[in-house]
């Protein structure tokens, strides 16, 4: 059975919205460098032998106790609390949806104000918990300007980029949710100890193509990295990309993320029908930018993700093909077997074709797990994500059960 609620009264709702109507008019501090908040604190007339240590306290508030109401920063005095929020907001999007898979797997839909970057926008995010570890599945843009053929996503036009804070809100608005953030009230400088933390690992394998939207997505995993912050390693870190070529060396150099690569063909004829940006950057020059990946080692590896597609890209020819594509390059494959979407002309491939495909890539001497495919009862696996102004209608979402039912892309 799948949870899915309405959060609030229809009441509640309503003073929620005003609210975050309000809000919206206000800049958010959230996703500002600390230089930033410093020049934002002195617009409104802090002095400035005051902003670093304003700063220092803002940062935790905002980044370590999770705080997302002025009024809850006891250490800043009255005054300068309802200054700060007569000027800036630091509320969460409204929620607008929240759905718990049968395998615990959670998705949300989140509403964002417009907040001067057009109108407001929608967006889902998901959370995946494992033994052990528990992953946060951010998206960064709405829509995609890609048109990957297996894609949901890619259906779908750009509506725009996610600005920095939108990024980060993911993170944080879903920690809230999952109760990460230091109990209110315990004292002052408390920390949730790292291995007590619900979300470990966030990945940027949402909605959108990262490396086109690189600067917002650089400011917000440099902040959700910051060791004074949300103090997430870079290697619990993945950025994911369908092979944006120039953006690949960039974000090794000035992030320092763990890199994943959208593969799913190992010739380019193929692949320039199954993610398109390869006529651009043809699989020479992806692979080139992967050997030359900074801070590459067998300690850090290149994740390649590679969609099991039924007679598509499924051979041992491919795989074959595979493993000497990827010679010389530390790195690890993940298989995905396909998820499907409503108009999808695209199978997902035979159990056996994908374990069979998996053992000559693990003999090869490569780590090539199989994804499991994670709530797709609602419709939180990969690349079935959509936004509101897209979301399935019913006959479709009916559909889609039946496909599943009748055993596509099963596992
Ligand atoms: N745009 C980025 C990140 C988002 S997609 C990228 O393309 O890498 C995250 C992963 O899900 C990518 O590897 C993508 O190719 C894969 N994916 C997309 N649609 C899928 C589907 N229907 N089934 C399985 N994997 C899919
Ligand atoms: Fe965009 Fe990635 Fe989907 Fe391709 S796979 S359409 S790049 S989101």
């Amino acid at each position: 059975m799948t949870l899915s609620f309405d959060l609030t009264s229809p009441q509640t709702r309503a003073i929620l919205a005003a609210n975050a109507a309000r809000a919206a008019e206000k800049p958010s501090l959230i996703g500002l460098t600390r230089e930033e908040m410093a020049d934002a604190l002195g617009e409104i007339g802090v002095p400035e032998r005051q902003r670093k240590m304003r700063v220092q306290q803002l940062w935790h508030w905002l980044y370590v106790r999770g705080v997302s109401d002025f009024s809850e920063m006891f250490n800043i005095s009255k005054d300068l609390r309802a200054e700060l929020d007569r000027h800036f907001t630091i509320a969460r999007p409204e929620i607008v949806e929240e759905q718990i898979s049968t395998d615990g797997t959670r998705k949300w839909l989140f509403r964002f104000p417009p907040r001067g970057a057009g109108r407001p926008v929608e967006i889902e995010t998901v959370y995946i918990p494992e033994e052990g570890r528990g992953t946060l599945c951010i998206s960064s843009q709405v829509g995609c300007t890609l048109t990957c053929s297996f894609c949901h996503t890619g259906t779908q036009k750009l509506v725009r980029n996610l600005t920095t804070e939108e990024i980060l809100a993911q993170l944080m608005t879903a920690r809230d949710r999952l109760g990460d953030f230091p109990e209110r009230g315990t004292p002052d400088g408390a920390i949730v100890p790292a291995e007590g933390r619900k979300v470990t690992n966030i990945v940027m394998m949402g909605m959108g193509e990262p490396l086109y939207n690189f600067d917002a997505v650089k400011k917000a995993l440099l902040i959700a990295s910051d060791g004074d912050g949300l103090s997430l390693s870079k290697r619990r870190i993945t950025l994911s990309t369908s092979g944006v070529v120039p953006g690949i060396q960039r974000t090794g150099e000035e992030i320092g993320v763990m890199l994943a690569i959208s593969l799913h063909a190992v010739r380019d004829d193929l692949r320039d029908m199954l993610v398109p940006i390869n006529k651009k950057y043809p699989l020479k020059e992806l692979m080139e930018a992967c050997r030359n990946y900074p801070g590459l080692s067998n300690a850090r590896r290149i994740t390649f993700e590679y969609v099991m597609l039924k007679d598509v890209n499924d051979s041992l020819d491919d795989a074959k093909e595979l493993v000497r594509l990827l010679k010389g390059i530390p790195a690890k494959i993940n298989l995905i077997p396909f998820n499907p979407w409503p108009g999808t002309n695209y199978q997902c491939s035979d159990w056996e074709t994908i374990e069979r495909f998996a053992d000559y890539v693990n003999q090869a001497g490569y780590a090539s797990p199989i994804r499991t495919p994670r709530g797709r009862d609602i419709l939180a696996a990969c690349g079935q994500l959509k936004s509101e102004s897209e979301r399935m209608r019913k006959t479709e979402r009916l559909a889609l059960e039946a496909m599943m039912i009748a055993g596509h892309g099963e596992d």
